[in-house]
């Protein structure tokens, strides 16, 4: 045993996630806003079984997000949980201007133009927040106005500022609403200016995660990561996937992001609303293949913003996601600016026990085995048995260690039926890890023998009344312990 094992019984040193809060395998995202964003309400949220908070930066100043941050770290150091911070970079969002009399109405078969010149909109002309417009759109292309609840068509590009369009599907248009061009291949850069600021506050902070939105190739996750590097930040990477040319590049999109969102709010008006229920499955089992956490997004409990129960489709909704094995579900204004911030998560909190606690499984068979020709394919094949061994022997609990996130990311990616729980000296990455999937991160950061590792670790655990005698406990770690090698052992053990 170490001399120091004392000071890890105790949270002092870190927050092993509470007991009730650890129960649930699937992590609940929730969107932080003007209903949930004092202390008490935030640590409501967390008790009902929040994991990982979303500073939407499409709203607010940065003033106000640093005083959710230090809420959210005051939580974090006051109470038994771990939480990340997720940022949502609002990315290229088109939309259209401010309006006269603040609304227009547009009549299916009527022309109109839009402009790139900033003006009131008349029932004439609008402006679109998009300077490239009129050189890359084509005739006949759509364009959709707000969620897709009017549809126009390119008529004619009568120079480079101005589009002329004839309204498809007609509706009252208010100001600011979102545009989308889902049949056209946009030349946008894929941060802003207001991006580029915000990313800077986004690192300043520390923040967790940082999502990207409105990608389209694997390049710009690169380039985000690169600016991340370069301050030296461990801020990991999200890819929102609401883009019809980033189902294109998926594979290359997930290989290169560490996480991965599908954004359905966007991606339903991009591509036939049909379609979206199948690419979620799709995308959910390729990040799996690939041990990166995935969300899916936007809607789960829609009708809880201003109700007190669910809609059925929406219990079946979260259900599924989770039958499907997303690492987390997500909620946007259920949480944001709904009347029952804290009871939405509380119903969500039992439809996934719910369904975790069935007879119902997760979807094992998408489970990939190690790849031969992965560079990681050792360790995979460790993890990977780990898992295995542990549903053999029925185990009460596997126990691995990271110091990159791969290990854990890796025995969260097989689903395993045991309670899994991580160790790491990267203080960072414990609160990152309470995005994955069934993750119960510990800080430990003592680099004695590996008998001595195993045996505290199993102590903590112990402890803190997450295993008792009697339980089978799986380890993986790694050896020689000075070398810090990529996992390449497991052990069982009988708890004392
Ligand atoms: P948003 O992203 O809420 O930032 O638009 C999620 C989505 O599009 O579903
Ligand atoms: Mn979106």
């Amino acid at each position: 045993m170490s001399k120091n094992i004392d000071k890890y019984l105790h949270s002092e040193m870190d927050n092993a996630a509470g007991i009730v809060h650890s129960q649930k395998r699937t992590k609940i995202v929730a969107t932080v806003g003007p209903a949930c964003d004092t202390y008490e309400g935030l640590l409501n949220l967390v008790k009902a079984g929040v994991n990982v908070f979303r500073l939407n930066f499409s709203h607010g100043s940065h003033e106000d997000k640093k005083k959710i941050i230090e809420h959210i770290r005051n939580i974090i150091k006051n109470e038994p949980y771990n939480i990340a911070i997720l940022a949502d970079l609002q990315g290229p969002k088109l939309r259209v201007g401010e309006l006269q009399d603040g609304r227009i109405e547009l009549k299916s078969g009527d022309h109109f133009i839009f402009t790139i010149e900033k003006m009131v909109g008349t029932p004439e002309k609008i402006y679109v927040s998009y300077p490239n417009l009129a050189t890359d759109v084509k005739l006949n292309e759509r364009i959709f106005l707000d969620d897709g609840k009017m549809e126009v068509r390119v008529v004619e590009i009568l120079n480079d500022k101005e589009v002329k369009v004839q309204v498809n599907l007609g509706g009252i248009l208010l100001p600011k609403k979102g545009v989308n061009l889902p049949d056209t291949e946009l030349s946008m850069p894929s941060m802003t200016e207001k991006d580029y600021t915000d990313l800077a506050f986004i690192l300043e902070e520390k923040l967790d995660w940082v999502a990207l939105s409105f990608v389209r190739k694997p390049n710009e996750i690169i380039e985000l990561k690169r600016l991340i590097k370069e301050k030296d930040c461990m801020t990991k990477v999200i890819a929102k996937i609401e883009m019809p040319e980033a189902l294109k590049n998926l594979r290359e999109i997930i290989r290169e992001s560490d996480g991965v969102m599908v954004a359905r709010g966007d991606l339903g008006v991009e591509v036939p609303i049909e379609q979206v229920p199948v690419i979620q499955k799709d995308i959910i089992r390729k990040c799996m293949h690939r041990a990166k956490p995935v969300i899916v997004a936007t809607q789960m409990m829609e009708s809880m913003i201003d109700r007190t129960k669910p809609n059925r489709s929406e219990v079946s909704d979260v259900a599924n996601a989770v039958l499907e094995g997303a690492d987390a579900v997500m909620l946007s204004g259920e949480t944001a600016t709904g009347n029952y911030p804290t009871l939405v998560v509380e119903t969500m909190s039992k439809i996934i026990l719910g369904v975790e606690s069935s007879v119902y499984d997760f979807n094992r068979d998408d489970i990939l085995t190690p790849q031969p020709h992965s560079p990681s394919y050792l360790s995979d094949a460790i993890c990977y048995s780990a898992c295995k061994l542990a549903n053999d022997a029925q185990a009460d609990a596997i126990i691995g260690m990271t110091q990159s996130g791969y290990t854990a990311f890796m025995l969260s990616s097989y689903r395993p039926r045991s309670p899994l729980y991580i160790f790491s000296k990267e203080k960072t990455l414990i609160n990152q890890l309470s995005l994955s999937w069934g993750v119960r991160p510990f800080y430990y950061a003592e680099e004695e023998s590996l008998d001595d590792i195993i045996f505290d670790q199993i102590k903590i655990l112990k402890n803190r009344g997450f295993i008792n005698s009697g339980d089978v406990v799986i380890n993986t770690g790694s050896t020689p312990v000075e070398d810090h090698l990529p996992t390449n052992i497991i052990k069982i053990t009988k708890v004392d």
